[in-house]
């Protein structure tokens, strides 16, 4: 007897921890931004160190769910205050991601051609019913069939709710002792909405409101940092940031520290291989500045900026965060002190900025190249062929960006911050991967785009930088032991 339990526990201990990702993005199924870099890259590296990952996604109307093959396993409904929402949990059989993708597929709120917004980049308007349906169908699914995981690990405000539903909700109390782990990936989106609105969410015992509340309205973001087991941020800095500014919630971060752990990212690096990469022009051979000149020359084509001059790229969303704002008025400024260097900006957003990122392009096509649009494979492009990264990011819980410049052998001026501060090291001739700048005003922007300047035209030291920045190892590896960590805590394995 006592032989077969000790061999039951060693089975037990030995067999997966069968975690549950929830999450709104997933690459390359549907991406607006790093959520859906980490989705879809941290399971294949979690699963070869001993867990077993399912993501759950929304079904989407979008490109990459055309044509695939579902398998339902699940298909019911349930009622949002009174509107009835039938639902269907199906795994996609063909994805073939390395890992095993479950779709909620919610008809009315989900099949949308956008995650959050539609191609017009109006958001829907709907937010708050449709997260929260993604929620319940998702809880709905784990509580009514035989698919419960060890952990459920929620991804930002969208799946914030899931803790306290699953705690306090009636129909979902069988779930209680379940450990949840929560990532956040950006405290600047909370989900906050009106007390109001609170009929939209299952039957819980009102004294428990408190774990919804923050500043008098529902905040799925802070009910997660109370309720979780486990609190998680990108970044080891970011996490310490997120005590003295995370949009009125830095007391409850303080309160909460204990169970928090700032975990940096990594990056897929199969994904992004500047050898192997299908989306570049020239692949990487060994010779650092000869696959920089290759994609530069490939990338600059068709355009009237000089390939003899630095190009300094900027990628992102077009957001106050992402200094997005800064950008035209730190170009003007350039071209005003009649610098040597050019510059490329991909991205959307903010109109302002759209705006006059069309205006500088179409008055110094000499100098600006402005593409206003999102595009994957153009990002890849503009990694491999710039000579800098800009990222003048006010606030930056990981970012990814950076990482993907220093392995296509790009040079990265950024700001002291967050993941920035984490993942890049001060380049000092010899050492070191990037530029940073401890304040955002030009004084200091002005003051790193000099050394870039001055390290274009000192060549073995733009090799030696370039170098640095493709040896760093930013692979998931150590990253998703650390995870393991976290699972292995909370389930007691
Ligand atoms: P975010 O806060 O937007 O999630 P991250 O740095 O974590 O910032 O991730 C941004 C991701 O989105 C990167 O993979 C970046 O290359 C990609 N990205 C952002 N804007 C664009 C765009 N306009 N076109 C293509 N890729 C983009």
């Amino acid at each position: 007897m006592l032989y077969l339990s000790t061999k039951y526990l060693l089975i037990m201990s030995d067999s997966p921890i069968r975690v549950h990702f929830v999450s709104m993005e997933c690459y390359p199924c549907a991406k607006v931004g790093g959520l859906a870099d980490v989705v879809g890259s941290l399971p294949k590296y979690l699963n070869d160190q001993g867990a077993e990952v399912t993501v759950f996604m929304p079904k989407y109307r979008m490109k990459w769910f055309e044509g695939k093959s579902f398998d339902y396993r699940h298909v019911s409904h349930f009622y949002l205050h009174h509107e009835r929402i039938d639902y269907g949990i199906a795994e996609v059989t063909d994805a073939n991601l390395g890992f095993r993708l479950m779709v909620i597929d919610i008809p009315g709120k989900m099949d949308r051609n956008g995650v959050y917004a539609g191609a017009d980049g109006h958001f829907f308007g709907d937010e708050i019913q449709r997260h929260l349906c993604f929620q319940r169908a998702y809880l709905n699914f784990i509580v009514l069939s035989e698919h419960t995981p060890d952990v459920v690990h929620c991804h930002d405000h969208h799946s914030g709710l899931i803790p306290f539903i699953m705690q306090n909700c009636d129909g979902y109390r069988n779930l209680a002792s379940l450990p949840v782990v929560f990532t956040i990936h950006n405290e600047r989106y909370q989900g906050v909405f009106p007390w109001t609105m609170h009929y939209l969410l299952p039957q819980f015992d009102s004294w428990k409101a408190g774990m919804l509340d923050w500043g008098n309205l529902i905040n799925p973001l802070a009910s997660a940092v109370k309720c979780a087991w486990k609190v998680t941020t990108v970044s080891p800095s970011y996490m310490e940031e997120l005590k003295y500014n995370s949009m009125g919630l830095e007391a409850l971060f303080h309160q909460e520290n204990h169970k928090c752990v700032g975990i940096l990212n990594g990056i897929d690096n199969e994904v992004w291989d500047p050898a192997t990469d299908p989306f570049l022009t020239s692949l990487y051979e060994g010779d650092v500045d000869d696959f920089k000149l290759k994609n530069k020359l490939a990338l600059l084509e068709g355009t009237q900026l000089d390939p003899e001059l630095p190009l300094v790229a900027f990628i992102g969303r077009f957001a106050g965060e992402k200094g997005a704002d800064l950008l035209p008025g730190i170009i003007e400024e350039s071209l005003r002190r009649e610098l040597p260097l050019n510059f490329v900006v991909l991205g959307t957003g903010d109109k302002w900025v759209e705006h006059q990122m069309g205006i500088l392009a179409y008055h110094r096509p000499d100098k600006v190249a402005a593409m206003i649009t999102y595009n994957e494979a153009v990002s890849h492009k503009i990694y491999a062929g710039t000579d800098f990264l800009l990222m003048p990011s006010r606030v930056e819980p990981c970012g990814l960006n950076q990482m993907y410049a220093m392995r296509y052998g790009t040079v990265p001026i950024v700001h002291n911050i967050g993941g920035l501060k984490d993942s890049v090291t001060y380049f000092d001739g010899d050492n070191g991967t990037g530029l940073k700048f401890n304040s955002l005003d030009f004084y200091h922007v002005f003051e790193e785009f000099q050394r870039a300047i001055y390290l274009h035209g000192a060549k073995k030291l733009l090799t030696t930088a370039r170098t640095n920045g493709m040896d760093a190892d930013f692979s998931w590896v150590k990253s998703a032991g650390q995870y393991m960590d976290i699972y292995r805590s909370v389930t007691g394995r």
